[in-house]
Formats: C-alpha cells, structure tokens, sequence
C-alpha cells in the first residue's frame, strides 16, 4: 500500500480543485471518486434504468470500465472507452448522481476499485466516505467544508468555465438537496471521521487552503518515514539509568528555577501501587505538565503521547530515554495497546491524558476510553491527578494525586460491545470527575 491523502467533504468544498493542485505539487496521483459514482449514473440513464432495478445494475458495474486519466493538468474521465468528461457534469447526471450512489451494490463495486488504485501507487483520493469507508487508516484525511452559498457560487462559476448551461439557483437547489442526500444515505454517507483535520474554505483563498493541508501532508510523511525510528525501544541499560537520573536532576533544577511545583498526595501512587501496576490520569494543560509528572517521581512513570512528537529529534530522545509509548490518535494502535498492557502487567505506571489534547475538558474535546478500557480489561486502580496553575513563568503550579479509583465494578462478564463502551463511558466519567476535583 502507498502513501494515502485521504479528503472528504460536500459537493463544492473545493476539494476537486485543491486535490489536482496538491497532486502536481507532492507528486500524487489524484483520485477523483466522485466522476466514478457519475460514470455509473450516466450508463444508467444511457441504459434506461431505474435506481430500484438491481439486476440490471449489476449487470452495469460488471461490464463497466472507467478510466481516469490527467492530460495537462485536466481530468479526462473515459467511460467504456469515450470521453465522458463533460456529459458527467450535466444536469440529468446531477440530479441522480446521489441515489446512485446509494445503491450498496454500485459503492461495494467502486469501494473496492479504489481500493485497488492505491495498492501500487501513492494516491489523493477525494469523495464522501474515503475516510471513514474506503481508507479508514489513511495516512492523511482531511474533511473540507465551506458554506452552502459560497458552494454554490464556486460551482456556478466552474460550470460557467466549462461551458455547462446552468443558472446559480439551479446550482444552489441540487447542491442542497445533494446534501441532504448524501449526509442521509444509509451506506456511504458523508461523515467526519473523529480524526480527520477539517479545514474550512469559506473565508480562505485556495492558496491558502493548498499550503495548508499540503503542510499537513509533508509532516505526515516526514512522520511515517520516520516511524520504525519513533517506535523503536530502547534497551535498559545501565547507561541507560544513569542517562535518565542525569536527565531527571537536570530537568527537575530547571523546573525549580523557573516555577514553583507543588505536589502534592504522593502517598497515593503507593497506595495504588500496592496492588501491581495502575494508571494514572491527569488533565493536560501544558506540554510542561508530563514532564514535570514525570521528574517529580520518585517512581518510573510510563506516559503515552501522541506518536508525531517523535518527528522532533529531541524529543525522540526523550521520549526513548523514558520510555515514552508512542500512539497514533483516534485510530486502533494495537502495538501501542499491547504495549500499554504490558507495562501494567510490568507492576509499572502508566500515564494517560485522557481529554487526549491540551485543554481537552475546555474545548469541548470527546474525552477517550482508553485509559478506563485498559484499567477494566487489566484490572488496575487509577490514580487520578488534577493539574492546575497558568504555566507562566516563576508562577506556581500544582499536581495533586487523588485517591486510587477501584475498576474493578466495571467488569462484567458476558455482557455485549454496547453495553461494555457504556461501561467505559461510565468509568471514564468518573475518572474524569474526580481529576476536574483535584483542579480545583
Ligand atoms: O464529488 P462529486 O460532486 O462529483 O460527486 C458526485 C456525487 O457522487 C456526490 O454528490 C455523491 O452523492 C456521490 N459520491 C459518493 N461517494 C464518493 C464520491 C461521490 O457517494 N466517494
């Protein structure tokens, strides 16, 4: 598999435009998925038939062959061989477009033809649901939006361009009833994944969306290209140790300079600590408040962090140094799971964020399960730890530990996948109730 962009969004977001241009410039091949779905919509129609006929679209999609193919800068779209591009863009391809692609047997075909595309290649690939359906692992996945009206305007004026007759009211009726449609659709329907970057066009010009997100894509490469190096362990040894003790005086003095850390019920990582292996969860306020969790302990603490850290040279030797577990946000990191479990079972602590960005609780952020999915599934107490103070410097902060929290009320056995995530829900509420305390 390549390198994947994966970019979703409305009918007019811009998404076609910037995927070309960011195509040129990063040398990837652009995927244009919705001249695909119009492909199907316009044999249909050719063929006379109707959205209910199923038979007589499978027959469509098993003769179908489809082409997308860039000449100077242009999409030439060949459907069964003949150039489609503009009748594609029509209005009786328009106004059908969206219930085609309802149809779960035209996106089961093209799904897996676009799948397909990105096997031998690196690939931007531009829809409704390639990042939540066709790649949900996507390196890159960018969801971009814009208001309905400027929508409309931007599609009226390319419309004009290609010399497609239309007026601006038609282009606003069919773009919202394709809205509608395409948000509704019970297979394929346009989403947000939860860790998509949504960058909102209406106020932005097209340079400006392009850097953006072509800034977005050079990090992640940068980041992938470096990930068998950020994943990397290393060894425990007697070095090692002394690096770290070094490391942690050096850092603790720095601390003691420049603010005034208070910490404060220590006595309950112990008490937690009688037990095995626990987690400890904290608010995060400030990309000071890991470190400073970490070398005011007397204990080895484990923290997770977010994996694109390790793109950093320093911090990749920080984070190596004190064995910091690298984790992709919002996807299934299995490796860093197990690694997580592990370190539990070790009889060691493990540090979780759970709002899973700075000032999660105060922007609203969907606080994450996995601390209390590990607690549960492992059987560990958490100890909760409340973070306050303004991060300025020579001002004082605090880490308070609270009492460690018994999850073992949350294992129920035999219960089904609903009813175990309310549990965690339930469990990640409380955890989260008792750190807001310890702010106060
Ligand atoms: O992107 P474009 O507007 O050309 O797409 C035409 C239609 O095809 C959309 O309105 C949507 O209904 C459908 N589509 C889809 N899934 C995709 C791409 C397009 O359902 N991945």
């Amino acid at each position: 598999m390549g390198f994947i962009v994966a970019i979703d969004g409305p009918a007019g977001s811009g998404k076609g435009t910037v995927t070309s241009i960011l195509a040129k410039k990063l040398k990837l091949n652009s995927i244009d998925t919705g001249a695909m779905y119009r492909c199907v919509t316009l044999q249909m129609i050719r063929e006379n038939v109707s959205l209910d006929d199923i038979e007589k679209v499978k027959e469509i999609l098993e003769k179908i062959d489809i082409e997308l193919i860039k000449e100077n800068d242009n999409l030439i779209v060949k459907l069964n061989g003949e150039d489609v591009s503009k009748e594609i863009r029509e209005n009786p391809v328009n106004k059908m477009v969206s219930n085609v692609s309802a149809i779960k047997e035209v996106r089961l075909k093209l799904v897996d033809l676009q799948r397909k595309m990105a096997e031998t290649q690196d690939i931007i690939m531009e829809g409704r649901d390639i990042t939540t359906v066709v790649f949900p692992n996507a390196d890159v996945k960018i969801y971009m939006d814009a208001d309905l009206e400027e929508r409309a305007k931007r599609r009226f004026k390319q419309n004009q361009e290609k010399n497609i007759e239309c007026t601006y009211e038609e282009v606003l009726e069919d773009m919202r009833k394709r809205d509608e449609n395409d948000r509704n659709k019970e297979f394929g329907a346009l989403k947000i994944a939860d860790d998509a970057i949504i960058v909102d066009s209406t106020n932005m010009s097209q340079d400006e969306v392009v850097k953006k997100i072509a800034k977005i894509i050079k990090n992640q490469k940068k980041t992938k290209k470096l990930e068998p190096e950020i994943y990397k362990i290393r060894p425990e040894t007697k070095w090692k140790i002394v690096e770290r003790k070094i490391v942690k005086w050096f850092l603790r003095t720095l601390y003691k300079i420049f603010y005034r850390v208070k910490v404060s019920g220590e006595e309950n990582k112990a008490k937690a600590a009688e037990q095995g292996g626990y987690i400890i969860c904290a608010n995060h306020v400030n990309m000071l408040d890991a470190v400073a969790i970490v070398v005011f302990s007397k204990e080895t603490i484990i923290f997770v962090g977010k994996h694109d850290l390790g793109r950093i040279p320093i911090l990749r030797w920080l984070e190596h140094l004190f064995d910091v577990i690298p984790i992709k946000r919002n996807q299934q990191d299995m490796e860093a799971m197990k690694r997580c479990l592990k370190t539990i079972k070790d009889g060691k602590a493990l540090a979780i964020f759970p709002e899973g960005t700075r000032k999660g609780l105060e922007k609203n952020a969907k606080v994450k399960n996995g601390a209390a999915y590990m607690a549960i599934k492992s059987g560990c107490p958490v100890v909760p730890v409340g973070i306050s103070g303004s991060f300025k410097l020579f001002t004082r902060f605090n880490i308070k530990y609270g009492e460690p929290i018994d999850m073992s009320k949350y294992k129920v056995k035999g219960i089904d996948k609903t009813k175990e995530k309310e549990l965690q829900d339930q469990a990640t509420k409380e955890i989260m109730d008792a750190v807001v305390m310890l702010t106060k």
